[in-house]
């Protein structure tokens, strides 16, 4: 089904059009393949990059493409519904991105062109193996030297972790707690930095995530970005407009679902007529398309707010919450329209239902974003 859109420019406008040419010659047909045979896609990645896909919401004065994020929304949403290990790539992206855009020293935001333009592909390791959802008692260390840092510890579950450019290593520099953590800019190659397998995922096995093995890593000093101690406010701040980019994985990958199980009914006939006029699949079909308009409005109307400068965090915690659980419902019922044929592989349902489940899981987990809005309500 086409969507309709409301969009705020002309621009924005030809952007979709373009993403969507783009996500069916360069994505649809190379999903099943990279995903049946966990093949990371640095080279469709850098493909989007020279398209300007990588740095969308970024200002053009520092490479990036000044678009407003409810559009860059819209574009992950293009590309969800084609291959979500994409979207969600161009989504890490952009959140690895934040933290020298927002807090960089002069020199380090000269890297700003090409982190934007997708020559350097970047990644957050904010998780390690003892904890995910209380990343305030992280224990990756970083001790003074002379010279700048010696950093020690192991993080977990890095989306690009062996692929990236660069890594934003959230470490601890002093106390306990939130304040003792600081954020480092490390480029991929610095000795000390060891990335691991990628672990064997239930989806999104083109782009598994895997742990990094920092050992007597040294770090010059200029390569701390912000203040030290400020790491862990940097570290929300991305995820807060973050979250906003898993929300719309979700909804684009819950669309693909609704379409592909709308028109299997169609065709498909049981007791000589298409399984989709019967109340019972219609009603589940209507309520799939409901929830994912829904889990879109919800997901956009908290971009509008960021895009106006307004508070969003607490709306993108809903945001991610709610479009994610709906992207998990609707693939589950997508497999189940399509009966016998949704459990397996010769349909996409049953990837999708696999890839849905990740989405509740990275960027906080929907119980995270539940703790986080009922702290606001009370
Ligand atoms: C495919 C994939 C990619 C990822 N990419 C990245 C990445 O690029 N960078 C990065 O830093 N991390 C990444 N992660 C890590 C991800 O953010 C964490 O897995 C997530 O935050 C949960 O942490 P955990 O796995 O340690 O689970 P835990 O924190 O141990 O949680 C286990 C369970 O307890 C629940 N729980 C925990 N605390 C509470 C609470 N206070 N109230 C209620 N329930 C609670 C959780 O919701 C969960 O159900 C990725 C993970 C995956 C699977």
């Amino acid at each position: 089904m086409t969507v309709d859109r409301i969009l705020p420019t002309d621009e924005a406008y030809d952007l979709l059009d373009l993403t969507r040419e783009l996500a069916d010659r360069e994505l649809a047909g190379k999903a099943d393949e990279h995903e049946q045979h966990g093949v990371f896609p640095r080279e469709t990645l850098r493909t989007l990059g020279r398209s300007g896909l990588l740095g969308l919401p970024y200002p053009e004065a520092d490479g990036g493409a000044g678009q407003p994020y409810e559009v860059y929304l819209q574009v992950l949403e293009v590309l969800a519904g084609r291959w979500l290990a994409i979207a969600e790539a161009v989504s890490v992206h952009t959140l690895a991105c934040y933290p020298v855009y927002a807090h960089g020293t002069e020199r380090q935001r000269k890297m700003l062109p090409d982190m934007l333009g997708g020559d350097l592909l970047g990644a957050y390791a904010l998780s390690e193996p003892q904890g995910g959802s209380d990343a305030a008692a992280l224990q990756t260390r970083a001790t003074h030297d002379g010279a700048g840092w010696v950093v020690n510890g192991t993080k977990a579950w890095i989306t690009h972790a062996g692929h990236a450019d660069y890594y934003n290593i959230f470490c601890r520099t002093g106390g306990p707690g939130a304040t003792g953590i600081s954020c480092l800019l490390v480029d991929a190659g610095t000795p000390g930095l060891v990335p691991q397998k990628p672990e064997r995922t239930m989806g999104l096995r083109s782009s598994a995530p895997a742990q990094l093995v920092l050992e007597n890593m040294h770090v010059d000093a200029d390569r701390l970005v912000g203040v030290e101690g400020g790491g862990f406010r940097i570290a929300m701040e991305a995820l807060d407009a973050g979250r906003l980019g898993i929300a719309s994985c979700a909804v684009g990958l819950a669309q693909a679902a609704v379409d592909y199980a709308v028109a299997y009914a169609a065709e498909r006939e049981q007791f000589g007529r298409p399984i989709g006029t019967f109340q019972g699949v219609g009603f589940m079909l209507a309520d799939m398309a409901t929830q994912v308009s829904a889990a879109r409005a919800l997901t956009l109307a908290a971009a509008r707010l960021k895009d106006a400068g307004r508070p969003f965090s607490i709306e993108a915690a809903k945001a991610k919450l709610f479009a994610t659980d709906v992207a998990m419902r609707v693939t589950t019922d997508a497999v189940q329209v399509l009966g016998g044929y949704g459990y397996v592989s010769d349909h996409p349902v049953e990837r999708w239902f696999r890839e849905a489940k990740v989405l509740q899981i990275v960027e906080g987990t929907n119980q995270i974003q539940r703790v986080v809005i009922s702290r606001s309500l009370i």
